[in-house]
């Protein structure tokens, strides 16, 4: 059990239910109010200045909160020679002085919150409470992987010697890892990718997604702070192009990746492009996760875990609901629920405590899904539930809304954002419709609802997804204990906040002496 992460507990954020916690959190909040923020290349602890290459706005409501000046191609080269001229030492450091550093970062990571959660919910539209989670998953991830290389990656491994010699097997470093991280988990996937890396001994290249470099600014300079060496750790701002220059280059040894399945595609091509070292690519990608209901299940419980699992976060989670499969024999009162509990949302401002569901992170985004909404309007859906938007919203909103199609293969890729689609299956098809689903090839998150034991069994068995959940919503995996990462279009298959996580950073060496 020691080894599994019993020894380490959760960070226990803050209860937003007591008055006393709430009210000091808001008054750190509030003094952060209208403050500018910036970010910039940072090279060997040195921000480079430049003119600014976009002013970035809060989604919510266009609140200006700073400018971000993106790396140009001369300035990723000088960061890469850096990253890798300093390998050496880092990996040469011993495994539970690296975790250290992670360790004091996630104490920084919490005596820093006010300006954490404050850039969470301005840049990123989060809801109090979903900056609150998503703090205290970068906190886990630090104090996991620090735990986990303590454990496994501190000493060598012995091993026998049955011809005269003493052999031992050792984890280190690959070398330079470009760390690819998404906006919708700016913080935690940010920094949880960069924790892997750095505490297996890799020094680490961050590019930031796009629309989110502040916090990231912000978390690397807490990193730094923490004991993380300059060189180690440097930050590239910027879009896909500085992303697709640093997986080019050939002094990169490995690439974490976390977005869309069509940039991982792009990744690989590149990587596999490039004459030089077999580089690997840890991918967690999208996902079209379904959500088995029959009538055996609880309407009550299912509606609540299909109200969390599509539209919190605005339904911008790689593991949020997509598709909903109803046992038709229950389907008319299941879906009359929904449409009952859906107009109670409260949609809106994510400032607001009261507020369920925020804003899409951008204006491309909002097109994305307006044109999905458009073609389920002229015919490929039938509408079961439209939320209605307060007039006099200025950000990013997409109303949540539940679609029925008629069949699975009817959606075949992911829409990022707050739309369910509803397929009713026929008492016999659950099997036919399950198989429909896994030929779509993806596989990150699926939920059962169900009271018999033997269909759980049987639908546990026939689907193939990363996280599977068994009465309960399919969002929101906590590390050390639901390790989350999916399969095929979903990717790679590794499990942040899982016990085997770090191995994917690292390289196995034997040695072998002759005594
Ligand atoms: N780990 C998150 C969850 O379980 C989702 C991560 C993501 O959206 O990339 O909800």
């Amino acid at each position: 059990a020691a080894l599994y992460g019993a020894e380490r507990r959760n960070s226990a954020g803050v209860d937003l239910s007591d008055v006393t916690q709430l009210s000091a959190l808001s008054r750190e909040l509030d003094a952060l109010a209208g403050r500018a923020w910036s970010a910039a290349p940072l090279i060997g602890g040195q921000l480079t200045a430049g003119p600014a290459s976009a002013e970035l706005r809060n989604p919510a409501s266009g609140e200006a909160l700073g400018s971000v000046v993106d790396t140009q191609p001369a300035q990723l080269a000088q960061a890469v020679e850096r990253a890798w001229r300093a390998f050496a030492l880092w990996d040469a450091t011993p495994a539970a002085e690296r975790a250290a550093c992670l360790e004091r970062a996630a104490e920084r990571f919490e005596s820093e919150r006010a300006v954490l959660l404050s850039l969470l919910q301005r840049e990123a539209g989060k809801t109090l409470a979903d900056a609150i989670a998503e703090l205290r998953e970068a906190v886990d991830f630090c104090r996991y992987y620090a735990a986990r290389a303590r454990a496994g990656f501190a000493a060598p491994i012995e091993l026998p010697g049955p011809t005269g010699e003493s052999n031992r097997l050792e984890w280190r470093g690959r070398g330079v890892f470009a760390c690819i991280s998404p906006w919708n988990f700016p913080l935690a996937i940010f920094s949880g990718q960069i924790a892997a890396a750095l505490v297996t001994g890799n020094t680490v290249i961050a590019k930031p997604a796009e629309q989110t470099p502040l916090i990231a600014a912000v978390a690397v300079r807490l990193l730094h702070a923490a004991g993380v060496p300059v060189d180690a750790l440097q930050l590239l701002p910027g879009d896909g192009n500085v992303g697709a220059a640093l997986v080019d280059d050939v002094r990169i040894a490995g690439v974490a990746f976390t977005g869309s399945t069509a940039t991982a595609w792009a990744i690989n091509r590149r990587l596999a492009a490039k004459n030089g070292p077999i580089v690997p690519l840890i991918a967690e990608t999208g996902g079209l996760n379904a959500l088995v209901v029959d009538s055996s299940a609880l309407p009550e419980q299912v509606v609540e875990d299909v109200i969390t699992s599509a539209f919190r976060s605005a339904g911008q989670r790689c593991s949020a609901l997509r598709l909903l499969l109803v046992q038709d024999d229950v389907a008319e009162r299941l879906l009359t629920m929904l449409g009952g509990a859906m107009a109670e949302l409260r949609i809106g401002d994510p400032l607001a405590l009261s507020t369920d569901v925020g804003p899409l992170i951008d204006a491309e985004a909002l097109a994305g899904l307006a044109a999905h909404v458009a073609e389920l309007e002229a015919g490929a859906g039938r509408l079961i539930y439209r939320c209605t938007l307060a007039d006099g919203l200025r950000g990013h909103f997409l109303a949540p809304q539940a679609w029925e199609i008629p069949a699975v293969t009817a959606l075949d890729r992911e829409f990022f954002g707050p739309i369910l689609h509803v397929v009713r299956w026929r008492t016999g098809e659950l099997e036919r419709t399950l198989d429909a689903l896994n030929a779509g090839g993806y596989g990150l998150t699926f939920g059962i609802h169900s009271r018999i034991d033997s269909t759980i069994r049987a639908v546990l068995e026939r689907v193939r997804a990363g996280n599977c959940y068994v009465n309960r919503s399919i969002i929101g995996a906590v590390v050390g204990v639901q390790p989350f990462g999916g399969e095929g279009l979903s990717g790679t298959g590794p499990k942040a906040g899982g016990p085997h996580y770090l191995q994917r950073f690292a390289v196995e060496r034997t040695v072998s002496v002759n005594t």
